[in-house]
């Protein structure tokens, strides 16, 4: 493969190269806290020479790919050490915050592959230690041959509108107070657009009609692929769920709440495009 053709992209791969620790990024992590290097009051992932004066041992490492050619691995540590001095253990989320969203999606993969490595040490059939897949990332049996591949859980995000309003709500998992678009998960056997329509007339009793795709995000917390929708409504009154919801209901584009979610998450992405298109249309 020509390894210039993707410069900025991450490319995944289970073989470390022969020797380039010496600029290699390490997601080391303490449970479900990651290492991370203090800049003034900013943080970043750590490089190979500054994991190993800070004399931290491995318990388990995973070589995760490069991005951007630089060597990435993902370290699983003992949940007693303490972080050396101009570093510090913090949780993934509040990341988001200090990494770009190419190494917050190395950190968020490492996170999942730490995980799934610990979640897979013995055959979920007949209990033998299973075995790690030179060549793929993939866990296998060599008792009874099952293969455990990384977990991925598929949810719908959708935005929904009426004309000029959106329908926002909350869930009780959400930061208080802040209203955002529907979302769950994609249940076995159904379509993404089966998944989008049942969530929308579970939650708030509404049909919807001109479904399409918006993107996608990958959402570490624990396995999520979120793939995000636009619809526009096409029937029924609203009627929120309260075993499900909060609150929900219509906002103008140009009167949304006050908390709304945060820059770099989909959801932001999607009320962001609503109010650019009203602006455009109303203004
Ligand atoms: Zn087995």
């Amino acid at each position: 493969m020509n390894d210039l053709a993707f410069p900025d992209v991450f490319m995944p791969a289970v073989r470390p190269p022969e020797s380039s620790q010496g600029v290699a990024l390490w997601c080391a992590f303490r449970g479900h806290q990651i290492l991370v290097a203090e800049i003034g009051d900013t943080y970043c992932l750590p490089e190979w020479d500054q994991f190993q004066r800070s004399g931290l041992t491995a318990q388990h490492e995973l070589y995760l790919g490069t991005l951007a050619q630089q060597p990435c691995y993902a370290v699983e540590l003992a949940d007693t050490v303490e972080a050396p001095t101009g570093m510090t253990f913090i949780n993934l989320r509040p990341l988001l915050f200090h990494l770009s969203r190419e190494m917050f999606g190395v950190a968020g993969r490492a996170y999942q592959l730490i995980s799934w490595h610990q979640q897979h040490r013995f055959c979920g059939c007949c209990g033998t230690p299973m075995q790690q897949d030179d060549n793929e990332r993939v866990k296998r049996c060599p008792a009874c041959g099952l293969s455990c591949y990384p977990r991925i859980s598929p949810a719908v995000i959708m935005l929904i509108y009426r004309g000029n309003e959106v329908l926002l709500s909350r869930s009780p998992h959400h930061p208080k107070g802040m209203m955002t678009v529907q979302a769950g998960f994609v249940e076995a056997g159904e379509s993404l657009e089966e998944a989008v329509r049942r969530e929308v007339w579970e939650e708030v009793g509404l049909g919807i009609k001109n479904l399409r795709y918006f993107g996608s995000q990958p959402w570490p917390f624990p396995n999520s692929l979120m793939i995000g929708f636009i619809a526009e409504y096409d029937s029924g009154e609203l009627n929120v769920n309260t075993d499900e919801l909060e609150t929900g209901d219509w906002f103008a584009w140009d009167q949304l709440p006050a908390h709304i979610p945060p820059p770099m998450s989909i959801a932001r992405s999607l009320i962001e495009w609503f109010v650019a298109k009203n602006r455009a249309e109303f203004d």
